[in-house]
């Protein structure tokens, strides 16, 4: 398409980069602040980013394990007012660890009561002479909660797993996910019951689509600030230009991007910076492959499975079916099974990849045949989760720093690096905003 040269230059006030969730909850603040001249560039045909939905038969599934814990909505107005909470379904959370040829209710560590007998005795001994060291470190600190047994049973292989590196590189910043706690942990291992799984006992997921219909609305709200299909290519930070694939430039005063920092400032930036991409290129982070399948209808309630057995690829498997009421009436299944990956090509081949996660189906009674899978499909996400290294911190910090100097914020998933939930990524770009504009 020929560009006129009027076409060619938009002036905006403020220029976000991504329609992810970032971007729109950034656009939605700015409106309410009476702000509108801003505009958000997203690549895709669509925005919503990670937390976008497909579909296949009559059924839903997400870029990943996706739902919204009872609580954050409960505490949070803002949260209540952006998304859409009236067609919400809640229930309590339901997953399970498979191991030792059984399913024990997730987190394995709180709920030892089902294990057997021996396992429970070593996790039990293990427990009492658990080292009592200070660490900044997930290796260490694991240990040091929950001793050595049970981590080498579930939380060494499982996140060895999901992580793709030694846990002596990954930092506790974000160990409130891990359940813990001396009581529970004891209180697990001689009684039966299911313990309270921390803040995120109840979780709620739109009763209608896929979990991005929760953000319709507001995506609707932004839907004159949006431009799609309109990939950024190049920002040259001292002009305040940033131009897309389609040969448009754009000229702001402000720039706020919610993409992955690193290819923001290794390769979309002009003005390369060694020290910062020296900085840029310590940040580690996990892919997903993503195995998706429709099947004949089963009858599980679980909604996860944890996989630590490290004889199958998956770490995960998501029951999309019974994540809301609608999806549970349909009359077919869906499952979809998370494996991580640093790099694509350690990855089988996707023969292989189908083969292993079928055994494993098998193996959780899921399909009992090949036949029971109706349709099947493999979606690939570079960017999933951005690995909590030590040093992390530092170099976010120095990066924003650096950005700042040119007034270029950077926020969200892989923005921030940050491995955050909607309520977290809702937080930091109320901050932003608070703080810059
Ligand atoms: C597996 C998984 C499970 C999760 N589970 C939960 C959960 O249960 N509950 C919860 O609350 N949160 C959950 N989250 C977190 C939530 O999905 C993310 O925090 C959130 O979606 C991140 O939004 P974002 O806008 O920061 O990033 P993204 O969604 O990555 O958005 C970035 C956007 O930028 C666009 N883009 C990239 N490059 C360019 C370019 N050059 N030009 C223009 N646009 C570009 C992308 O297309 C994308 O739309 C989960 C996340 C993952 C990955």
């Amino acid at each position: 398409m020929d560009l006129q040269e009027s076409e060619k230059i938009i002036k905006v006030d403020t220029l976000i980069l991504g329609g992810g969730i970032s971007g729109v909850f950034i656009g939605v603040e700015f409106l309410q602040k009476g702000l509108h001249d801003f505009l958000i560039l997203e690549k895709e045909e669509l925005s919503g980013g990670l937390c976008r939905s497909f579909k296949i038969g009559n059924l839903y599934y997400d870029a990943g394990a996706h739902a919204l814990h009872k609580k954050a909505i409960e505490s949070s107005e803002k949260l209540q007012k952006i998304i859409d909470i009236n067609e919400l379904y809640c229930q309590k959370r339901n997953a399970s660890v498979f191991i030792f040829e059984r399913f024990i209710p997730h987190p394995l560590q709180l709920h030892l009561f089902y294990a057997p007998l021996w396992v429970r005795f070593k996790c039990f001994m293990s427990y009492l002479v658990r080292p009592r060291i200070a660490s900044n470190d997930l290796l260490n600190w694991l240990q040091t909660k929950f001793g050595k047994q049970v981590c080498k049973y579930f939380l060494f292989p499982y996140n060895e797993k999901v992580w793709k590196t030694n846990l002596k590189n990954i930092s506790v910043n974000w160990v409130s996910r891990v359940s813990s706690g001396s009581s529970k942990f004891l209180k697990g291992l001689f009684f039966s019951g299911d313990q309270n799984y921390n803040s995120n006992e109840y979780v709620c997921y739109p009763n209608i689509g896929g979990f991005e219909n929760l953000f319709l609305g507001s995506i609707e709200k932004i839907h004159d600030n949006l431009v799609v299909n309109s990939e950024v290519t190049n920002i040259d930070l001292d002009k305040k230009e940033a131009t897309t694939r389609d040969g448009k430039t754009y000229q702001y005063r402000k720039l706020v991007s919610t993409l992955p920092v690193d290819l923001l400032v290794k390769k979309l930036i002009t003005k390369k910076n060694d020290e910062i991409i020296t900085l840029v290129d310590q940040l580690e982070k996990v892919s997903t492959c993503l195995v998706t399948f429709l099947t004949t209808k089963h009858s599980t309630s679980l909604q996860r499975i944890y996989v630590p057995d490290k004889k199958y690829l998956v770490q995960r498997v998501i029951i999309n079916s019974n994540s809301s009421q609608y999806l549970k009436k349909q009359n077919e299944s869906i499952f979809s099974l998370e494996i991580s990956y640093k790099d694509k090509n350690d990855l089988p081949s996707e023969i292989a990849i189908l083969c292993n996660c079928k055994e494993l189906l098998k193996d959780l009674d899921m399909i009992r045949e090949d036949n029971d899978v109706k349709e099947y499909k493999i979606d690939f996400f570079e960017y999933m989760y951005p690995t909590q290294t030590i040093n992390l911190e530092n170099i976010i910090l120095e990066v924003k720093r650096y950005l700042e100097d040119y007034d270029c914020y950077t926020i969200g998933r892989f923005g921030s690096w940050n491995y955050a939930n909607i309520d977290g990524i809702l937080n930091e770009v109320t901050e932003l905003i608070n703080q810059k504009f």
